[in-house]
Order: C-alpha cells, then sequence, then structure tokens
C-alpha cells in the first residue's frame, strides 16, 4: 500500500509519515500542492492525504483536478479547525473523508483503514489462497492456522503477491510499493525480504520465476 501526503506542515506531515511507515505502508510526502497534483497523477497511490490549505495549488483545487481527470484513488482531507472551509465543500470536490485538525493520529489510522477498505468492488480485507491466509486489515498472517508473525514490510511484500496469487509480480513493482520514493538503497532489499518470507512460512510458497519476479505459488 502507497500512500501520498501533500501537507506544508513538515513537522506533521513527517511525523504522519514516521506513523504510517511503521504500519508498512510505503509513504511519500510532498509540502507544495501543485507538487502533489504533479506526483498523484505521475505515481501509483493507493490513498492520499491532502492538506487544504498549501502553497501552489489547494487541497480543493488538486483533488477537483484530480477527479476531472477520471482519478478516483481515495482521498482523505485535512483542515484547520477555524472552520474557515467547510465539510461540504471538501467533499464537493470529490473528497472521500474528512478530519479537522488537530487530531489524533489513532483516529486518522482508523479513517485510512476503512477508506482502504472501501476501495474498489472486490477488495476484500482478507486475502486466502490455499491454506495461506492475510488478514489486510489487522494486518495477520495464517498458514495451516497456525499464525505467522511478520515485521510489517514483510507482511507489505507477502500482500503484494498474495493481492496478485500465481501471477508473477515483479521485483521493481514490489519496490515501488513497498519501499517510497526516496529510497535509493540496494534494489536487492527485496531479495532480503523475500528470503526472510520463505524462513518464515515453508520453503515452495514463494516461487522464483528467473528474470521476472516472484509468484505465490499454488498449493501442493
Ligand atoms: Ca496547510
Amino acid at each position: 500500500m502507497r500512500l501520498l501526503i501533500v501537507e506544508d506542515e513538515k513537522r506533521l506531515a513527517l511525523s504522519l509519515a514516521k506513523g504510517l511507515t511503521a504500519e508498512g505502508y510505503a509513504v511519500d510526502v510532498v509540502h507544495d500542492g501543485r507538487e502533489g497534483l504533479h506526483r498523484a497523477t505521475e505515481g501509483t497511490y493507493d490513498l492520499l492525504i491532502l492538506d487544504i490549505m498549501l502553497p501552489g495549488l489547494n487541497g480543493y483545487r488538486v483533488c477537483a483536478a484530480l477527479r476531472a481527470a477520471g482519478d478516483d484513488t481515495p482521498i482523505l482531507m485535512l483542515t484547520a479547525k477555524d472552520g474557515e472551509y467547510d465539510e461540504a465543500e471538501g467533499l464537493d470536490t470529490g473528497a472521500d473523508d474528512y478530519l479537522t485538525k488537530p487530531f489524533s493520529y489513532v483516529v486518522l489510522l482508523a479513517r485510512l483503514k476503512a477508506l482502504l477498505r472501501r476501495r474498489g468492488p472486490g477488495a476484500s480485507p482478507v486475502l486466502v489462497h490455499g491454506d495461506l491466509r492475510l488478514d489486510t486489515a489487522a494486518r495477520r498472517v495464517h498458514l495451516a492456522d497456525a499464525e505467522v508473525t511478520l515485521t510489517a514490510k514483510e507482511f507489505a511484500v507477502l500482500e503484494q503477491l498474495a493481492t496478485r496469487p500465481g501471477e508473477v509480480v515483479s521485483k521493481a513493482r514490489i519496490l515501488e510499493h513497498v519501499w517510497d520514493f526516496a529510497y535509493d538503497g540496494d534494489p536487492n532489499i527485496v531479495e532480503v525480504y523475500i528470503s526472510a518470507l520463505r524462513r518464515k512460512l515453508r520453503p515452495g510458497v514463494i516461487g522464483t520465476v528467473r528474470g521476472a519476479g516472484y509468484r505465490l505459488e499454488a498449493e501442493r
């Protein structure tokens, strides 16, 4: 799951990014409305957290421009408490939900998860493949009824494979969805996580397709 935060209050943006990264999301942050619109248009995000009062282009206009272009990525809008901007207007421009500052991080996380669950028909929070079961809302994994404890990043890598069972998922795709755009380390980090998952699950659950990527294998 990849999220974009468009928020010019840098401390708030960075603390949100830190919290959400710890939850296992890949998070990109920009501080300007125009840059936010550009990034949202170019990137493949699962959700946008969009402030309203932004330099460059305000959040309403970013939201309206995305919707006008047919982009239906869920948008959670943030606004200041003073009531200068009202909720109705935010929802009118196509935002999916609205949060007034100051908000609790726990509330933001709950709203964000609700939006991600709601997104798209057939987007089930529970992915089942053979005897492997991923609950994407609770972020828990079971294999043949035994719970497997994964780190947030391990879970995110497995989730990328489990949403496309039997299909080859490229290393680039996993990198793009699990690590953020600022990641400039070794792309072989994906291999490290795949190895860890194989150890924790069982050999053969994740297959390697040489030169192409990885695949969640059919039950044998
Ligand atoms: Ca602002």
